[in-house]
Formats: structure tokens, sequence, C-alpha cells
């Protein structure tokens, strides 16, 4: 069974938001052989056991009036571009969210949210390109100095981590990072 298409997180097995488990789902209450592992913010303790077939329906969130992206993140409070509600509807119920160190913020380009690639560290990005490298340090406001030293730390597994994410319209690679 192929799992569910995701326009803005297209292959959440490669970035660790859903694993082959045989949990049941407390949504279908089938076990369907994947899970999600990301965040969800619901009134219900609903961890690692929503199954991706009801993040893509929409029943997760009407069962359980669960967001599994916090809406006002995507876009990064407007900072990212005006994103409009439709969008941010379609990341927030209906696609997997994905763990950052801290309050994780959906990137967006060209007025709409963009695709989740993963967590990258310094080789991850170094292969992206320089480009991308460059739109990362201005998401920090550290000068040269200072943004020398922390992209050395920067790593996939471990603080500080950045989250990469591509425009559906123009191919841009983007993002930001944090640190716990
Ligand atoms: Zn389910
Ligand atoms: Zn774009």
């Amino acid at each position: 069974m192929s799992l569910p298409k995701f326009k803005y997180h297209p292959d959440p097995l490669q970035t660790g938001s859903v694993i082959e488990s045989e949990i049941e789902c407390e949504c279908c209450e089938k076990a369907r052989g994947y899970i999600y592992t990301g965040p969800v913010y619901a009134e219900e303790e609903l961890d690692d056991c929503i199954c991706p077939w009801c993040i893509a329906s929409g029943k997760a969130y009407e069962m359980f009036d669960a967001e599994f992206t916090d809406y006002d993140g995507i876009g990064n409070y407007g900072a990212w571009g005006d994103i409009p509600d439709s969008f941010k509807e379609i990341v927030a119920r209906r696609t997997p969210g994905f763990l950052g160190w801290q309050q994780e913020r959906w990137w967006a380009h060209c007025g709409e949210a963009a695709a989740y690639l993963g967590a990258a560290g310094k080789d991850e990005i170094e292969q992206y390109g320089a480009r991308l490298k460059q739109q990362l340090q201005q998401e920090t406001d550290f000068n040269d100095t200072q943004w020398a030293a922390y992209f050395e730390n920067l790593s996939k597994d471990d603080s500080p981590t950045a989250y990469i994410f591509q425009c559906l319209h123009c191919g841009e690679l983007g993002g930001y990072s944090d640190c716990h």
C-alpha cells in the first residue's frame, strides 16, 4: 500500500514524520502499516497514533479538531508573505508536520506554502548549494563571523538544525534553522 500524496510534504517517510508501524490508528482504528510521528495540536493526547490516510483525508482533523502544524507559523506569522487561508488549512489539517527544536514554522514563497524536504545540517546544505546557505543566514540575522561558526555546527540530528523547503512555483529553496 503506498502512502497518500502530500503536496506540501512529498516524502514524509524520508523526513521521518511517518514511520512503518503496526500501531492501530486512533481515528480509523486500523493498523495500516504506517503511523505519523510529528506534532499534533489537539485537546487529546494523540502522539504517534494517527495514520497518514486519516491526515490526508481530513478525518483526523474533523474527529479530534487536530492540526499537525501551528496555523499561524505557516508563513512565519506573515514574515514570509501573506498566505491565503485555503493553503494554510491544507498544511495545518491535511499534511504531516515535522518536529523542530522550537515551535515549527512552515516556509512559504510566491504566496503559497512550500514543500517540506526535511531537516538538514552543514553537509546537506552544502549539497543544496550556496543560494540556500545565504537564505538561511538571512533568516538568522547573524553577521558573517557568527554565521560561519553557527554553520559549522548545523546538524540534521542535533541542535542547531535547519529545515529545508522548496517553492512549488519557482523551485527556490529556503527555510530556517533553530536550536534548543
Ligand atoms: Zn487512520
Ligand atoms: Zn517561489
